[in-house]
């Protein structure tokens, strides 16, 4: 493997019935980063059928070229044709780096394209940045620059880990969705526009959709909230969770919540904040009986601004706080929805 050939950021960008995926964006915005410290350019991968139309969008959040593979096979997102699609840009376009999101398509497809191109991949990535590895190298041992160095937490959280992937080209990561800012909209900017095909032979590999059922989740996502009143097993019981409601209803918010709760059968999966739950950067974050374990920090610290009640002042979670209030959520959360509500009548 020749790795001089291999040149420029690309990101996935993943669409799902024809609407560009958050993830798309953010990504974008990291990639301008990385590609402005390798000095070079941007490149979104964008695989559909009767996509095109969304190249524009694309290049406002920072794509300088889309390439487009556009299929009649490629209507729905389907392992094989997709793995078929995004390994052939690969080795027909050589990337020095490619970024496809932690989402559920993401972590089904970008281990199969790295497998299929003989690539390392670094799954779950929470940072990621230009540098050189390894940052101490043993006598003798070469240290490589310009390297993309992928950061994600491992062995639960507990630890972190930066992983590097020297020898192989691209250099291959997927990043958790909410991780990443994409950058303010650019309107009219355009992107070079290259339309590829690799030719798609359908065949018993191939899984045949018979129907598509939608969950109907009836939750908000918490991702898009501006405020959010977070409770954790220190709420008590699911009932008392009217508590958090009654709050987040005073101020405009929204409820989320930990893992401790979601496993109680609380509240469903979709409210977990956290490393195995969702990354969210509110304007407000109330963290309502939280202790802060690492693992639920990891999903929230980024917040502008975070409230911690709890009732142990040696709670981790005030480490992180911003304001935190010592005492029992039973009394204080009360008293705190009126006060709102007075303040807004
Ligand atoms: P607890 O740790 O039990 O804390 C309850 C808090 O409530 C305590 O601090 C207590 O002082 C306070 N409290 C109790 N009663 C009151 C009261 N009346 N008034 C005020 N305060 C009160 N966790 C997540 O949240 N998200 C994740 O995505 C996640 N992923 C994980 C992944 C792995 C691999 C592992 C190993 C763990 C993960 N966890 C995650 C679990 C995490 O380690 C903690 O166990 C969990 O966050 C604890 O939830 P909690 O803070 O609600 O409960």
């Amino acid at each position: 493997m020749n790795l001089e050939e291999y040149k420029g950021v690309y990101v996935y960008a993943q669409q799902v019935d024809g609407t560009l995926s958050g993830i798309a964006f953010e990504l974008l915005g990291k990639a301008k980063d990385l590609a402005s410290d390798l000095k070079t350019d941007v490149t979104a991968v964008l695989i559909g059928s009767d996509v095109k139309g969304l190249a524009d969008e694309l290049a406002a959040y920072g794509a300088d070229k889309v390439i487009v593979v556009d299929d009649p096979e490629l209507k729905d997102y389907r392992t094989e044709p997709y793995t078929h699609a995004l390994a052939s840009v690969i080795n027909e376009y050589k990337p020095e780096i490619m970024l496809v999101g932690a989402t559920a398509i993401g972590r089904d497809l970008g281990p199969r394209v790295s497998a299929r191109v003989a690539t390392g991949l670094t799954a779950d990535c929470t940072q990621l940045e230009i540098g050189d590895f390894p940052l101490n190298p043993m006598p003798g041992k070469e240290q490589k620059h310009n390297q993309l160095l992928m950061t994600r937490p491992a062995f639960g959280g507990n630890t972190i880990a930066t992983i590097a992937c020297p020898d192989n080209r691209p250099q291959m990561a997927t990043v958790r969705p909410g991780v990443m800012q994409k950058i303010d909209k650019i309107d009219g900017a355009k992107a070079e526009v290259i339309e590829y095909n690799p030719g798609f032979t359908p065949d018993n590999k191939y899984v045949e959709i018979i129907d598509i059922v939608k969950s109907v989740s009836e939750t908000v996502d918490i991702m898009d909230a501006k405020i959010l009143v977070s409770g954790g097993r220190g709420v008590g019981s699911p009932e008392n969770f009217k508590l958090l409601e009654d709050l987040a209803e005073a101020i405009g918010g929204e409820v989320s919540c930990s893992r401790a709760v979601v496993d109680n059968g609380w509240k469903p999966k979709d409210l977990q904040v956290g490393q195995t739950g969702k990354t969210v950067r509110p304007q407000v974050y109330f963290a309502i009986g939280i202790s802060g374990a690492i693992q639920h920090v990891a999903g929230m610290e980024e917040s502008d601004l975070i409230i911690a009640i709890n009732k142990d002042e040696t709670a981790p979670i005030f480490e992180v706080a911003d304001y935190g209030i010592v005492g029992d959520l039973n009394k204080i959360l009360p008293q705190l929805t009126e006060q709102i509500k007075a303040a807004v009548a």
